[in-house]
């Protein structure tokens, strides 16, 4: 039996414990590699890996036709991957026993044995597979960056986060009751050419900040679609949906959750504010200068300033703004967009409900009456919008709570490098964001530096 240099260590360790069975080499070496009905025959130190080479203990085994006892026939080694051990790479070899049925009428005949670690495909172990998933699901690290770490390829990863993925991310008790829903949507593939910008509709339980479900498209049949495949029940114990200001979910969360409260989504209707001023600000410029916003343009240096609150401005800052607005606004169209999007804005800072209708109803007849155009759309849109930016107040729901959310998913945005693959990103933001019950994982007591200012 050959034994490799870093288990060697190991091996002293475990002898000064007195535990193994100093005449039988292969005791400590199998309880270090943990697998149950497996008797490790060699381990060899290998320039890229470790190399070790085990086999089953089964001896007596019954045909599965017949039910007679099976002869052994004959071993085959296969090798599969498994945990790294010492920070090294393992190959597993398996020798795995064929048997054979002695009745000459069985039509079993022969067969290979079947091992817990292991599918008949697979070229991970079992827990080398779970290991997988769990590094790109609740870490979000890139599928090839793992393959690499155990010498497999990108699709054997791929395919071991879905086998054990999954069942997580589909388990019904994962998500449980759902009093406030979010609905936004997020870009899912860039614009290309031949091809739009792809969308996906996020579905998301406000109070626990848990990724429900991530749907395909934007558009009211999608989500119409994902809630006539969701439980009744279920649905009918959800009480505020908070979305953005797309008619599509409007049009989409009817009639399956018509008795819930709507909610405009505060952040996204301040950004529809925030949209008008940029294009008002966009088109002043383009009329008065001829040419899109340059570095010097008296509106295109105040273009945050804009967009920043009116209570945000320090004094350089309002002065600059003033300046930025006489020299670059003749006719004060952008001044008006800016008044337009902070009337919204006052609408939040409302105490109440009759203080918010109040201010809202303001600003909706002061766009109205507008002599921009944008801003006279932007009051059409918060006509349109009025009740559910009211029930604001009444509910208290936004999508606020979820920002932390919306940074889970973009890493697993970024960790994928783009998405091809729909049902791939939804597991695998279902995985991060999702909050799935992760199989225990035991947690060592923890050994500490031995660092002087501890002890100080
Ligand atoms: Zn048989």
């Amino acid at each position: 039996m050959g034994v490799g240099g870093s288990i060697t260590v190991a091996v002293a360790t475990l002898l000064l414990e007195g535990a193994p069975d100093v005449t039988d080499g292969s005791s400590w070496v199998n309880k270090m590699i943990r697998l149950p009905g497996m008797t490790v025959l060699d381990v060899v130190d290998g320039d890229d890996e470790l190399v070790i080479t085990v086999e089953s203990t089964a001896e007596s085994v019954f045909c599965r036709g017949c039910g007679e006892r099976a002869e052994a026939q004959d071993r085959t080694p296969r090798s599969v991957r498994d945990l790294a051990c010492f920070g090294r790479p393992v190959r597993l070899v398996i020798r795995q026993r064929r048997w054979r049925c002695r009745r000459v009428w069985c039509a079993s005949k022969t067969w290979t044995e079947d091992l817990e670690q292991l599918c008949d495909t697979a070229v991970l172990t079992r827990r080398a597979g779970a290991e997988a998933c769990r590094q790109v699901g609740q870490h979000a690290r890139p599928v090839a960056v793992v393959a690499r770490e155990f010498g497999v390829c990108w699709w054997t990863v791929m395919n071991a986060t879905i086998e054990h993925g999954t069942p997580l991310a589909d388990d019904p008790d994962r998500v449980g009751p759902v009093i406030k829903l979010g609905v936004d949507e997020t870009s899912f593939q860039a614009a290309r050419p031949g091809q739009a910008t792809r969308y996906v509709t996020g579905l998301v339980d406000l109070d626990r900040c848990r990724m429900i479900d991530l749907v395909r498209g934007n558009a009211a049949a999608d989500l119409r679609r994902w809630c006539a495949n969701a439980d009744p029940v279920w649905l009918s114990g959800i009480s505020v949906v908070a979305t953005d200001l797309a008619e599509s979910y409007r049009a989409g969360l009817s009639p399956h959750l018509d008795h819930a409260t709507r909610v405009a989504d505060p952040f996204h209707v301040v950004r529809v504010a925030n949209r008008c001023v940029d294009k008002v600000r966009r088109r002043v410029q383009n009329d008065t200068k001829g040419h899109r916003g340059r570095k010097r343009d008296p509106l295109f240096r105040v273009r945050k300033l804009l967009l920043s609150g009116a209570e945000r401005l320090t004094d350089d800052g309002a002065r600059r703004f003033e300046l930025g607005l006489r020299a670059g606004d003749p006719r004060d169209e952008v001044l008006g967009a800016w008044l337009a999007k902070e009337g919204v804005r006052d609408v939040y800072l409302a105490e109440n409900r009759a203080d918010a209708e109040l201010l809202l109803d303001k600003t909706i007849a002061g766009c109205k009456a507008d002599d921009v155009a944008e801003v006279r759309s932007l009051g059409d849109t918060l006509a349109r919008w009025r009740t559910e930016i009211l029930a604001h107040h009444s509910t208290g729901a936004s999508n606020g709570p979820t920002e932390g959310l919306n940074l889970l998913v973009k890493e697993v945005k970024r960790c994928g490098r783009g998405f091809e693959n729909f049902e791939h990103y939804r597991l695998r933001v279902l995985l991060r964001a999702g909050r799935p019950v992760w199989p225990h994982r035991p947690s060592p007591p923890i050994l500490r530096t031995r660092n002087p200012h501890a002890y100080a």
